[in-house]
Parts: C-alpha cells; structure tokens; sequence
C-alpha cells in the first residue's frame, strides 16, 4: 500500500496535502527549513542523507538528480556496480523498506513524539530485511511446515491445474520466529526460479496463526487488481482450504474474516484457492 502511494505521488506528505488545500505547516518533520516533498523527505533531506549513507550500500544522495522517487531508486538500482541481475532485483525490495522505514519515522515524529533518530530508521531496516530473508527460508526453518509436508516427495512440478497459463499463481506461507516474538505469513509469486514478494504481514507470537494468513490473505485481495485478473493461491493448509471453499467450516474467531473474503471474491471469482504442500524448491 505504502509503495502504491508512492508511485501515484499520494502520500500525505505536508507539501501534497497544501496543493490540496489544506491549511497547515509544510516545513519538514524532521527540523529542517524546506517544504516536505517526496523527493526532500527520501532524499534530500539531511536526515534520509544520513539514513542512506549509513546503510551498507553508502549512497551519497547528492549525485542524483532524479525528482521523483521511482526514478531515483530505478536509476540507482541501474548505476549500481553489477551485472548480476539477481542482486539489482534484491536491491529493489532493500530501497522500498528504506523509503517505508523514513516515512514510518516521519509519522512518529509527527505523530507520536518519535525521535528524530536516524538509528530507528535503520534497526527497522534491517529487522525487516531479516524477516523477508527468513520468509524465503520458512520450510526448512520452521516444523510448523512439516503438518503439512506429505510422505512421500511432492512432485517437482505443478498439478496441472494451477499451472493453467492463464492464471498466475501465488504461494502463501508463514512461520514463527521465536526470537523476535513474531509470526510473519508471505504471499509470493515464482518465476523463472526467482520469488517475488507480493505482501508480508508480521504479527505478534500470540496471534493466532491461520487468523494472521486469512488476514493476509484479505489484505492481498483488497489491493487494486484488474477485474480480469485471475490466481491460484496456494497454500500449506488443508484445514484452511476446506475453511475458505465451505465457510460454515471456519471457526469463530476468524469466520467474519473468511466471509469477507468470500464477499470480495464473488463479483468476478478472480481468486481459487488450493491445497499445495510446500514446494520442493524451497525444502532443504
Ligand atoms: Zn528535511
């Protein structure tokens, strides 16, 4: 959400919401005499200076001149000193969550009589970045998985009707992480070997597990899609499966949920879900 904002330049920065009539101080958050823009906020600011400096990629902002974020970050990835296409693509997620993490600071600041701490900005970088790392490992990490893992070894490719080329297919997974206290579920998509991160959700230990996908889940369907749009969801869970296909099989706690979901499936029918064990490319 944070990043479809951005690129429709709809962030509620000071600077955006004075265009729009709105009578309030469009200084920047973070002490400094300009107006908050996007491109001041994630980039010229001295503050987000400091931030993209101290990180371990060392960028100096002052060699961009790109004015909107999309291209400054797109421009970056390109100048970056590799040709491994492998690495300019991990860099894309890296440069959003620090745009996320700026922004986040910025409402505290505003907000919650945050700091303006440069260190907060980066200790939430780098908590996410461990949690997007550890999604990609879930199936080894965690025996939670395991529930589900068949005994005899998955087939390594797709059952025929989730690999239907007119549908693209998503993955769905999760897992705990005892020493952050958090459970995070993860839809991905896969292509040509490499996973692409469509929405994570983190939440406390405490929180029921398949509560905490469904949720996910819901969140997913609710971002803008074409109304052609089609996907397989595919997901470790039988239980969650019969749940979704036959609602009256939800319990309590979650049921509004599923009846949400049933809700924002039923004009089109844009979403199927079905039971896949973990694959086997992401097994040990
Ligand atoms: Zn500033």
């Amino acid at each position: 959400m944070f990043w479809w904002r951005t690129l429709h330049n709809g962030l509620p920065l000071r600077q955006n919401l004075v265009r729009r009539g709105f009578r309030i101080e469009y200084s920047c958050p973070f002490g400094c005499d300009e107006s908050e823009s996007e491109s001041h906020l994630f980039k010229d600011c001295p503050f987000a200076k400091l931030v993209w400096f101290e990180l371990k990629l060392m960028i100096r902002t002052e060699s961009i001149s790109q004015n909107s974020i999309i291209d400054w970050i797109d421009f970056w990835i390109r100048d970056q000193d590799t040709n491994n296409a492998h690495i300019r693509n991990s860099l894309i997620p890296e440069a959003i969550t620090i745009c996320w993490s700026i922004y986040t600071q910025r409402n505290q600041v505003l907000f919650q009589d945050g700091k303006r701490d440069h260190n907060d900005v980066l200790h939430r970088v780098s908590h996410v970045m461990k949690n997007i790392q550890h999604a990609f490992e879930l199936p080894s990490l965690d025996p939670f998985f395991a529930l589900d893992r068949p005994h005899h070894r998955p087939a390594p490719s797709l059952p025929r009707h989730v690999a239907n080329s007119s549908s693209i297919t998503i993955f769905c997974c999760w897992r705990k992480d005892a020493l952050s206290r958090t459970k995070s579920v993860i839809l991905y998509s896969y292509h040509n070997s490499r996973i692409y991160p469509l929405i994570m959700l983190v939440v406390n230990m405490k929180n029921n597990m398949l509560t905490s996908v469904v949720q996910c889940l819901r969140r997913w369907m609710l971002m803008p899609h074409d109304p052609h749009f089609k996907a397989v969801i595919c997901i470790p869970n039988r239980n969650l499966i019969s749940q979704l296909h036959q609602r009256t099989l939800a319990p309590l706690t979650y049921s509004i949920i599923i009846d949400d979901i049933v809700a924002i499936n039923s004009p089109y029918g844009n979403f199927t879900f079905t039971f896949l064990p973990q694959l086997e490319a992401a097994a040990p």
